[in-house]
Parts: C-alpha cells; structure tokens; sequence
C-alpha cells in the first residue's frame, strides 16, 4: 500500500468572491487526497483588504513566514472599491508584489487552453481557436518594470524625461529559461521565445542565452519570434503555439492577449513559481467585489489553480489530470455560472458548481 505524504498548504482567500471560491477548492483538494493518498494540512493566513482591516497592512509578517514554511500557497483574488483610495503602501495589491518579492517568484505560467464546451465564448472564430492550449511562461521579477535607472528627472532646459531601463542578466535570463524548457517538456516539447533582438540589445542577450540553454534540452525543439510577430501569430493561428518564454513587459501583454482566446476569465488559473521554495497558486480574475457574497462566482478557476499547484507545485500530475478531467466533466453535464452561460444549460451558483465537481471527482473510480 502507498504511504500517505503530507504536504502543508496555505490558504490566502482575501477578499471578494475569494472565500467563496476557495472553500469550492479545498473541499476538491479534500477530496483528491482521500483518492491518491494525500494529506493535506491547510493554515489559512491574511493578505489584501481583509488584512488591512485587521492589521493595518496588506501582507502582515505572520502571513508571509506562513507561506515560507509550506510546501504551496493557493491565493483566491485580494482588493474592493473599499480600499482603492489607500496609499499606495497599504493598497491590497501592494501585498501581492510583497509576497512575490518576498518568495522569490521568478517565473509566472499562464495557460490559456479552449474548452470545447466554451468556443463560443471566444471572439475569434471557431476554426482559429478550437484546440488552442497555450502556456505562457513569464519572467516576473526582472526587465523594464525593475531596471535601473527609473524615475521622471528634470532635464537642464527644465523639461521632465520619464525613465525605465529593460535589463536583463544572464543568470536571470538562465532561470526563466529552465523552467520553460522544463514545463515544455511536460506539455507539447515546443518552445516558441519571444524577443525584440532587432531592435533591443537586451533581448539579444536573451535570445543567445535561450538558444545557449537549448542545449541541454534536446528533447524539446525551440523556436524564436519578434515580439510585434508574436501577437499577430496569436490572433491569426494561436494553434501553432505549445509553450511561450517572454519577458516581463511582452509577457504582461501576451498573457492577458492569450487568456482572451479564450474569452472566459472565470476559467482562467495561473502559478508563480521560484528557484525552490512554495509556489503561489491563483486565478488569474480580481475579487469580483460586484457580484461577491452572492453565490454567483465561478470557482473553476480556482480549482484548475488546484490543479496547478498539484502538477507544478507538488509533483502529482495524476492528481491534477484528474482534477482537470472533474472541470471538463460539470461543463459536459451543462453545468454553467453565469458567466460562462449559454442557452439550454443548467445554471448553477458557486456552492453547487463545487458540490458537482465532487460527483464528477468520482466518476473515475
Ligand atoms: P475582476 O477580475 O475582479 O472582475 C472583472 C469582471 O469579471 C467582473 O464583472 C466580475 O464580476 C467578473 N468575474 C471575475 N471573476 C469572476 C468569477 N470567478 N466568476 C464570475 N465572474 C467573475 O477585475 P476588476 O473588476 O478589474 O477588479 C476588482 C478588484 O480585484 C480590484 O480591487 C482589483 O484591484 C482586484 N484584482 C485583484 C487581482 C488578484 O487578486 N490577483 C487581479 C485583478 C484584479
């Protein structure tokens, strides 16, 4: 008989919708772990507006050396109208930077895959985006939105000059690079680096570094294209994309293009992830504060986050396969949250999409 592995989980449901959805989650975690002998010890902790309003600060210490001392964070989506007249130190978003700085998230994956059951949802045709499963993996914590010098300074005939430096190390051009080739290897095999080196020093580096690390990952065959080309190719044939390595500011942008393949944001999770050390685990949707307290919120985001966290946090991809495949089961069944509504499906709050799920959890036994 297996022997049971105990991993330490910490919970960050902060606000909105957040605890709403992060109960759907654990209950399908609960599950999980009965089914592939897993042991879960979950310590929830506080981060965002509800931690302002305990504490005075968007991630207090305490919650911090939480997630330090767990094996995976699993965040549900912090911020409200309530606080969005703070300073910019006590903002909600201010602890999530904090807790990025503060584990050393490096590397950010962003998948954005079509569901059959939600083409439609899509605002490009059918033909285009049916079998789209795209990872976008995005360095975090370097280039433009870090560099030095930054800043607005004075020029000597008294005009302002705004400043951002895009600068990239070979060690962090290194880093980012292993763990695309790394999660390719577990997707597709392809690799698709995603530069400017026509036009940008920075990015040339980048692209000798990545084409120097492919190397040691002959399995996995490596392409490279423009920025400007990336995005055209998005729109016009996403299809031909496996795995995407950019950096910070091309990253930013060409997540959010491909989530919008996709057309669902309630649909959509994301993992951050470092050199060692707990990875964070998240939807890649804010705190709904519109329609939070209401029942109303789509928890699949949040579960496939789940999912996430077992496949790139905790090393159980059968696990995460078959929460994917529970996802994949409800939105057979026609369960839907009105956000991802159609005709002749049956609608469904947030608390009966997680109770579903948990049938679906079983079909499989
Ligand atoms: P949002 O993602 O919270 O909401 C955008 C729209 O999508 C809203 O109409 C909302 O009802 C809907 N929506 C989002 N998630 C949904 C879900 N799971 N189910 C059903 N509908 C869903 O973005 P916003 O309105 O721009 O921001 C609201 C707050 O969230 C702000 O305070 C913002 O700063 C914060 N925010 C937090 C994060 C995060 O925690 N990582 C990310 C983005 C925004």
């Amino acid at each position: 008989m297996n022997t049971t592995r105990t991993y330490r989980i910490t919970l960050l449901p902060g606000d909105g919708i957040g605890p709403e959805i992060m109960q759907v989650a654990v209950s399908v975690l609960q599950r999980i772990g009965q089914q592939y002998n897993l042991q879960f010890e979950f310590q929830e902790a506080l981060i965002g507006g509800i931690a302002i309003d305990a504490t005075g600060e968007p991630l207090p210490g305490e919650s911090l050396a939480a997630c330090l001392q767990s094996d995976a964070v699993l965040l549900a989506a912090i911020g409200g109208y309530k606080w969005d007249d703070l300073p910019r130190a006590q903002r909600p978003e201010t602890g999530l930077l904090g807790l990025r700085a503060g584990l050393g998230l490096f590397a950010n994956l962003r998948p954005a895959t079509i569901l059959p059951h939600l083409i439609e949802a899509s605002s490009l045709k059918r033909e285009v985006v049916e079998g789209v499963d795209i990872m976008v993996v995005r360095e975090l914590t370097g280039g433009i939105y870090f560099g030095q010098p930054k800043g607005v300074f004075a020029l000597e005939t008294g005009e302002k000059r705004g400043v951002n430096t895009m600068a990239y190390t070979e060690s962090e051009i290194d880093r980012i690079g292993r763990v695309a080739f790394e999660t390719a290897r577990k997707r597709q095999g392809r690799l698709c680096s995603v530069d400017k080196a026509n036009v940008l020093d920075v990015s040339q580096l980048w692209r000798d570094r990545i084409t120097a690390l492919a190397t040691s990952y002959s399995d996995v065959e490596l392409s490279h294209l423009y920025v400007d080309n990336a995005a055209m190719q998005l729109v016009r044939w996403p299809r031909q994309f496996d795995t995407i390595v950019t950096g910070n500011l091309f990253g930013d942008i060409l997540s959010d293009a491909a989530a919008m393949l996709t057309g669902s944001i309630g649909m959509l999770p994301s993992a951050s992830l470092g050199e060692s050390g707990p990875g964070v685990f998240e939807p890649v949707h804010g705190s709904a504060p519109d329609i939070a307290g209401q029942d109303k919120a789509n928890p699949l985001a949040q579960v496939l986050s789940v999912a996430m966290m077992l496949r790139y946090g905790l090393d159980q991809p059968e696990a995460a396969s078959r929460v994917e495949q529970s996802v994949l089961t409800v939105l057979d069944w026609g369960y839907r949250t009105g956000d991802i509504m159609s005709e002749a499906m049956k609608p469904v709050g947030c608390q009966e999409m997680g109770e579903v799920l948990l049938k679906a959890l079983e079909e499989f036994n």
